[in-house]
């Protein structure tokens, strides 16, 4: 059982340039990164590649986080073709620097009959842009779509399962915090449903997809359509708590990858680090 602990993006109490983050982040005791590009992906190869090696030499795991802006379900065909061309650019940058796993929201239900119909929407597109990346030669990295935090985006559960039935080198992003502001509370409460959750993705999908199984984390404020902000772990009055998530980790002995999201980045990512070495105990 291998748990691996890092930021979503640059940490907040580092200052310089993107190479030098692994080694920062070796140095106070995480391994891995999630290269964030939610507002496009601008870096260029070089910096890329060069990135890519200095996490191989401190044994930090890469992941990236695609544009925000993607809706794989839109109607309308710009924005559609639009979305597409954005995840195909997090997928280049991600085979340039080697990170594992491209991460990305999948889109949304408006304008479609079902939550089904969106997600058979969103396969269709990625299956035409797996045949772009194939042909292109950018076929390392994993997609990888979340577990996202509105009822009105794709990306329940069954929806992550769909697509990733249906689309070759898938992993799930399981954000625990997004299932637990998408369901009003109700989950992500105890132990056995969390283990409930990765028993089902492992007999849905294999264990491949889920060796390590990529996760996000932070305590989250919901409202009525679900997630409303990301909170620091120390605020008693969000949830949901990670030691139950830890436990289950445990409990089953999986190699989880866990991403910090909470605003305090790495200083939670250690936070829940010592929380599951209490845990182990
Ligand atoms: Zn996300």
């Amino acid at each position: 059982m291998k748990i691996r602990f890092g930021p979503a993006g640059k940490p907040i109490n580092y200052k310089g340039d993107m190479a030098g983050v692994p080694a920062y982040l070796s140095k106070i005791g995480l391994d891995a990164l999630e290269y964030e590009a939610v507002r496009g992906v601008r870096i260029k190869e070089e910096k890329a590649r060069l990135l890519g090696e200095e996490a191989e030499k401190h044994g930090v795991l890469l992941s990236m986080h695609a544009p925000y802006y993607i809706n794989l379900a839109s109607k309308e065909k710009e924005k559609a073709e639009a979305s597409r061309k954005r995840l195909y650019q997090a997928v280049r940058a991600s085979h340039w620097m080697k990170a594992y796993a491209v991460v990305f929201h999948p889109g949304y239900y408006k304008g479609w009959t079902s939550p089904v119909e969106a997600t058979k929407e969103v396969i269709r597109q990625l299956k035409v842009l797996v045949d772009e990346i194939t042909t292109d030669g950018y076929t390392y990295p994993w997609l990888a779509p979340e577990t996202t935090g509105k009822d009105s985006q794709v990306g329940s559960l069954d929806d992550i399962i769909m697509i990733c039935t249906e689309i070759p080198k898938c992993r799930p992003t399981v954000d625990w915090a997004h299932l637990y502001a998408r369901n009003q509370g109700k989950t992500v409460l105890t132990v056995e449903q969390i283990v409930e959750v990765i028993d089902r993705l492992e007999k849905e999908l294999g264990s491949d997809p889920i060796n390590p199984l990529h996760t996000h984390f932070s305590k989250i404020e919901y409202g009525k359509g679900g997630e409303k902000m990301h909170h620091t772990l120390e605020e008693d009055e969000y949830g949901p708590d990670w030691r139950i998530v830890c436990k289950a980790y445990a409990e089953l002995g999986i190699n989880a990858t866990v991403i910090s999201e909470s605003p305090i980045l790495e200083e939670d990512a250690l936070v829940m680090k010592k929380i599951c070495e209490e845990v182990k105990k």
